[in-house]
């Protein structure tokens, strides 16, 4: 579903991707994890294009990422994003913010696309809230709104960046539940997380990256019990 190739990816002189090649098929959850500055976001914000890469090849469902216009935004409805920061529309109500984009963009009718985002905040437990503004809402209702959005346009894909980094301890867990159980009905996620109970648990595999390169990319068990590299056993190390 996605296919990275011989990516490479400079800011100025630095290298931040490099030789980058991943694979995530259909229905399988791939977490990334690694250090800061490794180079996870630019990877993630690379498949939809927010970053442009200066050589090799992106393909989602087999399809290379088209450079602009058209075609590129039919590929970003199709790629749901989901940022550390919610990023929800503040003068909006949370119905009204994931009503938005099919109405606008997959030219939805009204009445269907208010019925698809009650369904989809039902899902992620807070359709009580739907007639409020994000900022009547706790971290963790805020980021289910922001996933019920990106799932308002049925995207093929899911990318997550530290969705719960920002959030107080108590909603995590409300935020990666939603997140499991998107997994276990067999969306196709790549995930950003520092979390590795998600990882552990919810992961077909880890991708472990450091200056820019994948280092390591194998199952959970795996990577946790015997990771292969010095630089992923000093990362587990700080972290576990
Ligand atoms: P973190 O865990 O802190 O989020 P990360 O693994 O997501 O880190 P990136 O944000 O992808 O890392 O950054 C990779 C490298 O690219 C870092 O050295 C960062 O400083 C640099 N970088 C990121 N964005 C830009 C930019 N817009 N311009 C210049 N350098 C950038
Ligand atoms: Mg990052």
């Amino acid at each position: 579903m996605i296919r990275m190739v011989e990516v490479d990816k400079f800011f100025g002189q630095l290298h931040v991707l490099k030789n980058i090649n991943i694979e995530v098929p259909r229905g399988q959850v791939v977490v990334v994890l690694g250090p800061s500055g490794s180079g996870k976001s630019t990877l993630c914000r690379s498949i939809n294009r927010l970053e442009p890469i200066n050589s090799g090849l992106i393909e989602i469902d087999g399809k290379p990422l088209p450079a602009e216009g058209k075609e590129l935004a039919t590929l970003r409805a199709d790629v749901g994003m989901v940022f550390q920061s919610f990023n929800l529309f503040a003068h909006k109500t949370i119905l009204d913010n994931v009503m938005l984009a099919p109405v606008k963009v997959r030219k939805m009718a009204q009445p269907e696309a208010k019925r698809t985002a009650m369904e989809l905040l039902e899902r992620v437990g807070i359709a009580n809230q739907a007639q409020k503004y994000p900022a009547q809402l706790s971290g963790g209702q805020q980021q289910r709104a922001a996933i019920a959005r990106a799932l308002a346009m049925k995207p093929k894909v899911m990318l997550f960046d530290e969705p719960t980094s920002a959030l107080d301890p108590e909603m995590i867990n409300e935020v990666l539940d939603v997140m499991t159980t998107l997994a276990e009905e067999g969306m196709t996620m790549l995930v950003v997380t520092h979390e590795m109970g998600f990882a552990r648990n919810a992961a077909h595999r880890v991708v472990f990256m450091a200056d820019g390169e994948i280092v390591e990319d194998s199952v959970p068990t795996e990577f946790f019990s015997a990771p292969k590299s010095n630089r992923a056993k000093d990362f587990l190390g700080k972290i576990l």
